[in-house]
């Protein structure tokens, strides 16, 4: 269903997410329910020729079914699942070389904001991080050597939204070998399509919602570009940064239930943002799906809503914050996000303690913002749990 002004979901979305890539026929044993192809090799007919599979790194028919569904999703041609979030990321950076330059969103998820400083720095890739909501600053920080683009929308924990066709538009125009990147976990392929802003390559923590039952760690990569495709199938086997066919099953059928879980986790999540804004204690709800967010207005233009993860600052400090979290009965108190299960974190001692401390206080990442993820429950109960811990705190 449509919020007002919001795009509407696509067409067809759930009936793809039950049938894309899953053709009974497929199979020998006509199985209806995707197998989990645990052989991690393939008998060949004769040396040299094979049947589509050799060896499980390579390719595996589990996996491969896995990857139909996700790109079908996407409304793309291509998907290639990774072994996490971070391996899509370790991955799409393997397409630089030594001497390219990297411009990413300022406040990127914890763990790419390490890889990029900490792994893909000593590998003589630099990254320049910056606002990528002020269009200016992603102009000015382009330079002669810039491959690559890094995006994401909404951002982490600051719920930040970036125009994706703007920032396209501006790459593109600068030159056309800039890959542009946008993780799109927060939102999944239901609720934002950036391929269809001319996006060049989608990155999923898989591990998020598109799974959504917290118990796999796994990421992808979606393209349109066959180029990019096969540059990407390459890697995936070279670096071996592979899913077991087993959770590639997991995942598959996750999948199935990815559009009315969205509109469960939009529908709740806002009602909860808007009961944290009235609340006295609350001074600040960060939630693209509330007219009062600063990117209200380009949220509309190119998502269908909001997920369930946003965040909100109250009038305390990091004791209150403590004393909060520790009190919640409902939401637990955990890292992750997308899950079925709602949870809580404080991001400045938690999901981005990594973050270097300056870089923190300048992005407003304080003791006193605290991240949800609204998960399944009854909205009710997730309130009264909210409303008791607030008590609880001040
Ligand atoms: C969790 C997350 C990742 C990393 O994914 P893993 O599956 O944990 O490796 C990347 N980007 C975003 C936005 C995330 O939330």
């Amino acid at each position: 269903m449509a919020e007002q002004g919001f795009l509407k979901p696509k067409a067809g979305f759930a009936t793809l997410a039950i049938h894309a890539g899953q053709e009974p026929e497929k199979w020998k044993s006509a199985a209806v329910v995707t197998p989990i192809v645990t052989s991690t090799t393939f008998k060949q007919p004769a040396p040299g020729e094979h049947t589509g599979f050799e060896y499980g790194r390579s390719g595996n028919p589990t996996r491969n079914t896995l990857e139909e569904c996700l790109a079908a999703l996407d409304g793309a041609k291509y998907a290639l699942a990774y072994a996490s979030g971070l391996g899509a990321t370790t991955t799409v950076t393997a397409l630089l070389n030594s001497g390219d330059h990297i411009v990413a969103s300022d406040d990127v998820y914890g763990g790419t904001n390490r890889l990029l400083r900490q792994v893909v720095s000593r590998l003589g890739i630099d990254t320049t991080f910056t606002d990528v909501t002020d269009l200016q600053k992603v102009n000015d920080a382009i330079k002669e050597n810039t491959k690559m683009l890094w995006i994401e929308t909404p951002t982490n924990p600051l719920m930040k939204v970036v125009d994706i066709e703007a920032v396209v538009n501006i790459a593109k125009k600068k030159r056309d070998d800039i890959i542009v990147v946008v993780d799109n976990t927060f939102l999944t392929s239901y609720l934002q399509r950036p391929l269809d802003y001319g996006v060049d390559i989608v990155v999923y923590s898989l591990t998020k919602y598109m799974n959504g039952h917290s118990d796999v760690i796994m990421g992808a990569a979606i393209v349109n570009d066959k180029d990019l495709e096969q540059r990407l199938r390459f890697l995936q086997n070279a670096m071996g940064v592979v899913p077991s066919p087993m959770d590639c099953y997991l995942v598959n059928r996750s999948l199935k239930t990815l559009a009315i879980r969205m509109e469960q986790h939009k529908k709740s999540s806002l009602i909860i943002a808007n009961w944290l804004l009235n609340h006295p204690k609350v001074t600040e709800v960060l939630h693209p799906g509330l007219p009062s967010h600063p990117q209200y207005e380009i949220s509309k233009k190119q998502t269908c809503g909001h997920s369930g993860v946003f965040s909100f600052r109250h009038v305390g400090g990091l004791k209150e914050s403590r004393k909060l979290l520790s009190s919640l009965q409902i939401f637990t108190l955990a890292e992750s996000l997308g899950g079925y299960e709602s949870l809580a974190e404080l991001p400045s001692v938690m999901t981005h303690a990594s973050v270097p401390a300056k870089q923190r206080e300048e992005l407003g990442i304080t003791d006193s913002l605290v991240r949800l993820s609204v998960g399944l429950e009854d909205t009710e109960d997730l309130i009264a749990d909210l409303d008791q811990a607030l008590k609880a705190a001040f």
